[in-house]
């Protein structure tokens, strides 16, 4: 089995990449941000304050996620319910940054991040996929962007699915899940080490995609 790690902050492209080179490879891509979206979700579906660890904690037990797969793309079930689009809502997005940070989250979703690698060639795209969830993949890059770059792109995203956004409150999200994602103790955003970097911020979509084609199939030359 392969597994390739694709580490980054938010919005600098990852799922969208990721999905595209595992197309072309043959890989199953797991989006991992996914998982953390399904457990923010389901504390705002209950009126949990994600700032409330203990109270965060003590509704894991009775959080079943299960990721499938229709037509290769990646469905998320959250106790029951195919929850995949309401995970990509901005209060979703931070309430998802929240409860990352809290380090039982992170163990409750270890495991079944492990579990993919072990069944599929994967490309697992998250925050700690080369660190902590994965550390012994093949090929680990840490994709990047400017933080203007990536407001940019997540607002033209929004606004392609109908969304009314403001750039500066994405930029001002974007930066202040930034600082979440890279400060907390628990599996903090970096790059991983012999990972490659690739800053995307004057790359087309084409041209990044290309790159990371190339790095996998350079890194993993022997076995591809
Ligand atoms: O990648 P995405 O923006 O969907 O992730 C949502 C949030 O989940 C991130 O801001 C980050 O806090 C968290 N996350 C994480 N570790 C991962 C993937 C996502 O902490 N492997």
């Amino acid at each position: 089995m392969i597994s390739v790690a694709i580490d980054g902050p938010a919005g600098a492209g990852k799922s969208t990449i990721a999905k595209r080179a595992a197309n072309v490879l043959g890989f199953t891509y797991i989006d991992t941000g996914a998982l953390y979206r399904a457990i923010g979700l389901a504390c705002i579906n209950k009126g949990i304050d994600v700032s409330e660890l203990n109270e965060v904690i003590k509704i894991l037990p009775e959080t079943d996620i299960k990721l499938i797969f229709i037509d290769g793309e990646q469905r998320v079930i959250l106790n029951g319910c195919d929850v995949s689009s309401d995970i990509r809502a901005e209060n979703v997005s931070m309430a998802a940054s929240a409860v990352s940070a809290i380090p039982e989250v992170r163990a409750f979703l270890l495991d079944l991040q492990r579990g993919f690698a072990k069944k599929d060639n994967v490309i697992m795209d998250g925050r700690d996929i080369g660190t902590v969830v994965l550390p012994d993949s093949e090929v680990k890059i840490f994709l990047t962007a400017s933080p203007e770059a990536r407001a940019d792109r997540r607002t033209k995203q929004l606004e392609a699915k109908g969304a009314d956004v403001d750039y500066k409150a994405v930029l001002s999200d974007i930066i202040k899940r930034d600082y979440n994602d890279s400060h907390r103790d628990a599996a903090p955003l970096k790059a991983a080490e012999g990972s490659v970097t690739l800053d995307t911020t004057n790359l087309t979509l084409e041209e990044s995609i290309n790159q990371v084609i190339s790095i996998i199939r350079s890194k993993a030359k022997a076995i591809l």
